[in-house]
């Protein structure tokens, strides 16, 4: 299993990769960029946090909380009305991430459970489209892709890990196939992960216009989207 420095130098140099890139390549600006590549490392520690022992979970799980508020300041800044009340919901989402999920975290997860899993990459990047507020659809998209990227970054180390030198010949250990999978051995995890799955899909067909909002029976026009330019061309 790849450790947590393995890990934060393989998903920090991926990051820094994917910020540079995104601002040369496709014109988004250096803040996009940076935060684009924090994003990425800060995901490639992530599918760790399903265990419980250790400093370094400790510490990416307060990073984690801190990051949430933060990326979602413009939701909270909305649904608030005003920035007092929006800071204050920001210092509640944190303690509530902090200390509310170590403690769920800490009664139903599993090492190596359904955390790593191409489900769980897929949902998180959907949770950084659909919680990064913005116009245009594909600075979305870019934060969503830097949390895909970092994600598997991880899922891949750890199965690159689970092959062992022996000196004569290969071997897979036990947590081979542990990682990049896409279902555990336990119903549970299974089922409520590809719910999430399901529910953050439909919120972001919702969110493009492939579906009508149930809620104010509104559909948001995919023309919108379709004649919007990457940045670069702008
Ligand atoms: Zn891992």
């Amino acid at each position: 299993m790849a450790g947590y420095r393995e890990h934060i130098s393989v998903s920090g140099v991926l990051g820094v990769c994917y910020g540079v890139g995104s601002v040369l390549v496709f014109g988004f600006s250096p803040v996009q960029g940076a935060l684009a590549g924090i994003l990425t490392w800060v995901a490639g520690m992530l599918p760790d946090l399903d265990s419980q022992t250790g400093k370094p979970v400790r510490e990416v799980s307060s990073l984690f909380a801190a990051m949430v508020p933060l990326v979602t300041m413009q939701h909270l800044l909305a649904w608030a009305g005003d920035t007092e009340t929006a800071v204050l919901l920001g210092v509640l989402t944190y303690a509530l991430i902090r200390y509310g999920g170590a403690m769920l975290l800490a009664k139903v997860s599993v090492h190596r459970g359904m955390f790593h899993s191409i489900p769980a990459l897929l949902i998180a990047a959907e949770v950084a489209y659909l919680g990064y507020k913005h116009d245009s659809i594909y600075v979305k998209m870019l934060m969503a892709g830097g949390v895909a990227l970092g994600f598997f970054s991880h899922l891949l180390l750890d199965e690159v890990y689970s092959v062992e030198w022996t000196g004569i010949r290969l071997r897979l250990n036990k947590a081979a196939g542990s990682a990049l999978k896409y279902s555990g051995k336990k119903l549970v995890p299974n089922v409520i992960t590809y719910a999430l799955l399901a529910l953050f899909t439909y919120a972001i067909l919702i969110d493009i216009g492939l579906i009508q909002d149930p809620v104010n029976n509104q559909r948001t026009p995919l023309l919108q989207h379709a004649t919007e330019e990457l940045p670069a061309r702008q």
